[in-house]
């Protein structure tokens, strides 16, 4: 029988995920695809931006030094978007503009339609311009060659849209990981396929953390669940090592006769960084390496694999791609009743968490089993309560980490 060998505290678990999940390389990323990935080297304006002087309403390019109110001007041509009028401006004379028009040669302000008598092949002027009245200068926005966007910066819709206004059609960014996540378990069933059988149950973990991985901003797939026959077991994972810089397994991984999750990898080949985490819900959480590829067997338990997910293997994730922001906030709570722990080992107590004039009040979800899907959906934060004590008096602060970070604002 297999039994953990050495159970290692949560601290230490996470720091040897953490050294070994090192940025993935870098890829020239199609703007389209880059979202959510961080920037690899600083990004540098390629030209002046706005390119030209432009005009910021719509009316009549004209010099402010003829303006004079109920002076009439003659329109001489006109400058739409994309189309620069062929000739300049005169003296006494207008050229017709529209929003992003280039500013004509000759021509030092804009005066909106609304302050002449309307268009036409002349108007007359009711409210006098000073120079540069709606002239957007080139350059106003970003110059050549200045630094626009740092290292590091997470790839979101106004960093796309600065990019592209400097004709960027890719990013140098991180790549982005592949995950492939399998559930193990001959009692599991394909949600929507049919109706279960005796000791049958519905595959959930591998919905939760493909979703989870999604939501980390990788590429994330899963694979057929498996039962827990060893054949096809190792055949699923080494199908899962074909493509994925992630996999990610849950259930069969603990000390039961069919938990077979760790042995298979062993055999095809990873290193184990460790098996055993003094941590409920999770101790039996594996974590190997086979070359580049990182391996996570979560425990089968719901709860279990959820909370694993989101404390090893999604910040794991957001390293590789780069991100600063790998940890989710932490915050210190209290409780207005004395906690137990009685498991000898770390709890992440699920909990909701609740803004006082004393700080972040926090109480448990209900009932703590590893097996409670619906408390999952109650939870905003995991409360850490040990490992050192068996409990915590009523009023003492401890750190949680926060799953629901929009909770904060409230
Ligand atoms: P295991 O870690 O395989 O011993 O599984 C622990 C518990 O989690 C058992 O009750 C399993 O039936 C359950 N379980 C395992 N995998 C899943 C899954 N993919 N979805 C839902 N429950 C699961
Ligand atoms: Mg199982």
């Amino acid at each position: 029988m297999q039994l953990f060998e050495k159970l290692i505290e949560y601290p230490e678990a996470e720091r040897l995920v953490f050294e070994s999940t090192p940025r993935l390389p870098v890829e020239e990323t199609p703007l389209g695809e880059a979202l959510g990935l961080a920037l690899a080297q600083d990004l540098a304006a390629t030209t002046d931006s706005p390119p030209f002087d432009n005009s910021a309403v719509d009316g009549y390019a004209l010099r402010s030094e003829d303006a004079e109110a109920g002076r009439v001007f003659g329109v001489v041509d006109e400058a739409p978007a994309g189309r620069p009028a062929k000739r300049s401006v005169g003296e006494g004379e207008a050229i017709k503009i529209f929003t992003g028009g280039v500013i004509p040669d000759g021509a030092d302000a804009v005066v909106m339609v609304e302050n002449t008598s309307g268009w036409g092949e002349e108007f007359e002027l009711k409210k006098v311009p000073s120079p540069g009245d709606n002239i957007r200068a080139a350059g106003e926005d970003t110059r050549n060659g200045d630094v626009i966007l740092a290292a590091g910066t997470e790839v979101g819709a106004p960093e796309i849209a600065l990019a592209a206004t400097q004709g960027y059609g890719s990013l140098p960014v991180y790549r982005r990981p592949q995950v492939v996540v399998l559930s193990t378990g001959t009692e599991l069933v394909e949600p929507g396929t049919r109706d279960l059988d005796p000791g049958e149950i519905f595959d959930s973990n591998s919905y939760a953390i493909v979703a989870a991985a999604l939501e980390a901003g990788t590429d994330a797939r899963r694979l057929y669940a498996a039962s827990d026959d060893a054949d096809t077991l190792r055949a699923a994972i080494e199908e899962a090592l074909e493509t994925a810089d992630v996999v990610v397994t849950s259930g069969g991984v603990s000390v039961g006769e069919k938990d077979l999750v760790k042995s298979t990898m062993l055999d095809l080949g990873v290193e184990q960084v460790f098996w055993g985490v003094k941590f409920k819900p999770g101790k039996p959480l594996f974590y190997g390496t086979r070359g580049e590829t990182r391996l996570f067997g979560l425990p089968g338990n719901p709860v279990s694999a959820v909370v694993c997910f989101d404390l090893f293997v999604r910040p794991a994730l957001m390293g590789m791609m780069g991100r600063e922001d790998r940890r989710r906030p932490r915050v210190p709570v209290y409780f207005e009743r004395d906690v137990v722990n009685k498991f000898g080992r770390l709890h992440a107590m699920r909990v909701s968490i609740k803004r006082t004039e004393k700080g972040w009040l926090a109480e448990s979800v209900g009932a703590q089993g590893s097996g409670l899907v619906s408390s999952l959906t109650r939870a905003d934060a995991l409360a850490l309560v040990g490992p050192a004590s068996d409990g915590i008096p009523a009023g003492e602060p401890i750190e949680a980490i926060v799953l629901r970070q929009e909770k904060l604002l409230s």
